[in-house]
């Protein structure tokens, strides 16, 4: 740990609840905080209950430590016989995500509680991206979502998906009555911009909204980038005259934003930082986006170009967001496939506090059956696919290689390893599955121990475009499931802030592969030096001090974070059934494939969609549908 001046006026040498594990082993706890009272926190301890594990979180180090190996074919020519195989299995899964717990719990509804499943993760909570992240202290709990939040989408939940949400107890109509979005009306607190000395000349806050000629006017900008950002947020003129419909939106479609706002809009490349942090779908930015995705987004620039944009889908009714994201959804469905790890059946009401005994996720006395920290290697049929009776499965556990027998298998995790865990697919396939490359993201949770800071500055949540977390808001909590939220600025509360690593300029699969390097290379301390010096930049202003107001930090990151999704800058225009995806999630013998990848979307809808498409394939391989 650094401990120069400059450092520790950060506080980088102050003890707080960072993660301090060496291979999924604790072995240096916070200081300065107390476990407490309240009936779900009692008992709870970082030992045996993963979400307090704070520190770096996500894909953490030790759970994705065999992938490279997987990847460059070290487990690919033992048989798995080699392992001495065990156990038997009806179905076994692999990946503990929102799209293997879904598979488990749709097979389960079609043949029965009897059916024996087993599901392994690689990482030592399940849920995948939908991950809780849990603070104890000063006597309260505090929860916040280190992955996927909403239960949200730019279209239409399938019937499956949206039976499946309710089954779980889960009203997503009922979502105004929970959520806690009162902070900002009852403090009078706004939106924040935070402009940057390296790219604006000099550290500024600036509040109001990034729209107005008023906000612009205190914003710290050259005069042609403040009468150019001024322009076009106010009424466009058509930037690409005497050009039909048709043409303005083909070519708006094969052009970045970046290059529409510089090229046609004319606007000063002074102003482009401005736009750093700003994107269409999926973390796309200002030079990967296309510029009709931009225009369909709401982004500005547009509105004088006369199109017709398609209607975005209104996704209020499933704008529902539990404290802990979309992870009460992956304990829901726990719940429903071991009764013995959450004994009451649980909803929407009661699943936020109620506490998951993990030591029952992989009871012998259990037919479903969830093993943590066990990530696949190999993946293989007994004898020619088309024939064989059962799939073989070799995972790593506590330093060994393991092995376990199924009649079949659904792979609900990461498709770009499939190739790797199971070589004998075909070469289309292959090609097909190796084309996305996952989008890297960052969600970190800062506890802090009062926001009075923010209270002063008169913001509830800065966007800072060019700085390492561009996105960041208070995070109260919604009132659901006994869970409070947070009320007053002196009350701790967590600060919740999100990255997108990336390296403007190259394509945009590029991007996503750098970020990713970028994540699994960087360390927590250097996560924490980032976040410190952040803070201290957007808030000291008001008061902040980052040596004594960060009680605790978990950096959630994910380099294999959202699917891949297509867009018509990026990917050829070919038609729906000849896309990557499509190829890629065939069935193979007793093998299918689920996952949000081979949905092409990052959305919880589609990992549950895919889950039974999987368990669809199956199920008519074995003659039952
Ligand atoms: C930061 C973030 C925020 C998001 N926000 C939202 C949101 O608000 N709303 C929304 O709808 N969607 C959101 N998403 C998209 C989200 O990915 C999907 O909603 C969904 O949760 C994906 O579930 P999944 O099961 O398909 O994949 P995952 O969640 O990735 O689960 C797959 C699991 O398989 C594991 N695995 C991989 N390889 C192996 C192996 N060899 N052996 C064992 N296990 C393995 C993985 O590590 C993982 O645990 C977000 C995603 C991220 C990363």
């Amino acid at each position: 740990m650094s401990t120069s001046p400059d450092h520790r006026e950060l506080g980088m040498n102050r003890p707080i609840a960072r993660r301090d594990f060496l291979n999924g082993i604790a072995i240096g706890v916070t200081a300065g905080m107390s476990v407490l009272s309240g009936a779900r926190a009692q008992s709870a301890t970082a030992e045996d209950d993963p979400p307090l594990r704070a520190g770096l979180r996500g894909n953490y180090p030790a759970a994705v430590a065999e992938f490279d190996p997987i990847l460059q074919g070290k487990y690919a020519q033992s048989p798995v016989s080699n392992t001495g195989i065990n156990e038997e299995y009806d179905l076994v899964i692999v990946g503990a995500g929102i799209s293997g717990l879904s598979a488990a719990y749709l097979y389960r509804a079609a043949l029965g509680d009897g059916a024996k499943i087993l599901i392994l993760d690689n990482h030592d909570d399940f849920g995948g991206h939908a991950k809780r992240n849990e603070f104890h202290y000063q006597g309260k709990t505090f929860i916040g979502f280190g992955g996927t939040m909403g239960i949200s989408t730019p279209y239409p939940y399938s019937y499956c998906a949206k039976s499946l949400i309710r089954d779980l107890g889960v009203e997503v109509e009922r979502n105004p009555k929970f959520i806690n979005r009162d902070l900002e009306q009852k403090f009078g607190l706004a939106a924040g911009t935070f402009f940057d000395k390296e790219h604006f000349g000099e550290d500024r806050l600036v509040k109001g909204n990034p729209r107005l000629p008023q906000f612009f006017a205190k914003a710290p900008l050259s005069d042609a980038a403040r009468k150019d950002l001024i322009r076009l947020h106010g009424k466009n003129v058509d930037y690409m005259p005497g050009m039909s419909t048709h043409d303005k939106r083909a070519a708006l479609a094969k052009m970045s934003y970046q290059d529409f706002l510089l090229n046609f809009a004319k606007m000063s490349p002074d102003a482009l930082p401005f736009f750093m942090g700003a994107g269409g779908r999926n973390n796309k930015r200002v030079d990967t986006t296309p510029a009709l995705e931009a225009a369909e987004h709401g982004l500005v620039g547009f509105n004088g170009l006369g199109l017709e944009l398609e209607q975005e889908f209104n996704e209020s009714s499933y704008l529902f967001h539990f404290p802990d994201g979309n992870a009460s959804i992956g304990r829901l469905l726990v719940g429903r496939l071991i009764p013995a790890a959450l004994p009451e059946k649980q909803s929407m009401d009661t699943i936020v506090a109620a506490r998951l005994a993990y030591d029952k996720l992989d009871d012998p006395n259990s037919t479903t059956r969830i093993r943590l920290s066990s990530p696949v290697v190999r993946v293989g049929h007994e004898g020619a696919p088309d024939r064989s009776q059962w799939v073989n499965i070799a995972y790593r556990n506590g330093g060994k290689t393991c092995g376990v027998r199924t009649r079949y298998c659904i792979l609900a995790c990461n498709n770009a390893l499939i190739s790797a865990l199971m070589p004998e697919i075909p070469a289309r396939q292959k090609e097909a599955l190796a084309y996305p490359v996952k989008v890297p993201l960052v969600y970190t949770n800062v506890l802090l121990k009062k926001w009075t800071a923010f209270q002063k500055l008169g913001v509830a949540r800065i966007s800072a475009p060019c700085m390492y977390h561009p996105n960041t808001f208070l995070d109260p909590g919604s009132t659901v499931g006994g869970y409070a939220g947070v009320t007053t600025p002196e009350e701790p509360i967590i600060f919740h802030m999100t990255a997108n690593p990336n390296k403007p300029g190259l394509p945009r699969k590029e991007q996503n592969r750098h970020g990713q390097q970028e994540l699994l290379s960087t360390t927590f301390e250097q996560f924490e030096l980032r976040i410190r010096e952040q803070l201290a930049r957007m808030l000291g202003s008001g008061g902040f001090d980052p040596a004594e107001d960060i009680a605790a930090i978990t950096v959630n990151r994910w380099p294999y974070g959202y699917a891949y999704t297509y867009d018509t800058l990026a990917d050829p225009d070919v038609p729906p059934e000849q896309r990557p995806h499509v190829i890629g999630r065939q069935r193979f013998g007793r093998v299918t494939i689920a996952n949000s990848d081979a949905g092409a979307a990052a959305f919880t809808n589609q990992a549950i969609d895919e889950a039974n498409r999987a368990v669809q394939e199956l199920l008519l391989l074995q003659g039952l549908t």
